[in-house]
């Protein structure tokens, strides 16, 4: 199965699970949890939450998947960024740890760049490391300029998770690079599109048929083509688990490849991190 590794070596399964939706509507978290629980036994065990997700409904959902199981689950959670300050951190984490039923986050991530300095809120990450209430921190939706004033605690920093997607393949052109120059794995959020337009492409839908999957699988594969990355689609309905974790196993040929640049072309110029 593939993996990546983090800056402190540690390995996470490349393809993950997300959360975001999760938790809104009581009557389906019974089901959302089963689905992650389907996806831990599928291997898809690093499972990405935040204190935003339906005000904490996602990171409780995630506490009924985990629970009797949380050795086999890596969980990453985010704390807002009006959240990410000296003062008010350590709050949200406790928050976070109790709707988990969890003792420690495996990785704690900036949500997006706010008002908060990133020097205070990195110090207020070390302080949570310190304390055993996180394993390590990232930070999510910063763009090279912004990694770039961590200075001294980039190499720290466990990852960055962007939108990258066939539709969204800025980061290619610069965030990328940079990343693998340091060997922090970047998280690809909303890898098939949130199921939406990206699905029904009809280059997609070509080399999956050829493939004898479905389109998802190919904007996966895609994505997981490069060392270094590693993907969190939200998935609830168990069809769509099965042929997401299928997705590890495609190797894209240098055709598929070509006619996915003909249909999304790579970058050529530095663009904008876009977020959703
Ligand atoms: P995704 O690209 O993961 O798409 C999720 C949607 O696609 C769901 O509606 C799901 O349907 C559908 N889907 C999943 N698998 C398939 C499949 N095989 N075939 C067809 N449809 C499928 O979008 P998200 O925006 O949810 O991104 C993934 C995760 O990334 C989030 O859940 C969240 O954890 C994180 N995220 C982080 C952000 C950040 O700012 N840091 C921003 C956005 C997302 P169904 O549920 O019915 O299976």
């Amino acid at each position: 199965m593939k993996h990546a590794t983090l800056p402190d070596g540690t390995r996470v399964p490349a393809l993950g699970q997300g959360t975001w939706h999760m938790g809104e509507r009581g009557s389906d978290r019974r089901a959302e949890a089963d689905a992650l629980r389907l996806g831990l036994d599928l291997g898809l065990t690093l499972i990405d939450t935040a204190e935003m997700y339906a005000d904490g409904g996602a990171e409780e959902v995630v506490r009924d998947a985990v629970a009797g199981r949380r050795q086999e689950a890596f969980i990453v959670s985010k704390v807002y960024p009006q959240n990410a300050s000296r003062a008010l951190m350590a709050r949200s984490c406790e928050a976070s740890l109790r709707r988990m039923g969890v003792e420690a986050i495996d990785l704690y991530l900036l949500h997006w760049r706010g008002g908060v300095p990133l020097a205070e809120t990195v110090e207020a990450f070390s302080r949570l490391v310190e304390a055993g209430k996180i394993r390590r921190w990232g930070v999510s939706n910063l763009d090279v300029e912004d990694l770039e004033e961590l200075g001294a605690a980039l190499p720290d920093c466990a990852t960055d998770q962007v939108l990258y997607n066939l539709e969204a393949r800025g980061p290619e052109y610069d965030l990328l690079p940079f990343c693998a120059d340091r060997r922090m794995p970047v998280m690809a959020y909303s890898p098939v599109g949130q199921g939406g337009r990206l699905l029904r492409h009809p280059a997609l839908q070509g080399i999956a048929a050829r493939h004898g999957t479905g389109p998802a699988a190919i904007a996966l594969a895609f994505v997981l083509r490069r060392e270094g990355i590693i993907a969190i689609p939200k998935a609830g309905d168990p069809a769509h688990l099965r042929e997401n974790a299928a997705a590890r196993d495609i190797v894209l040929t240098a055709d598929d490849l070509r006619e996915l640049d003909a249909a999304f072309p790579p970058p050529r110029r530095k663009q904008a991190l876009a977020m959703l």
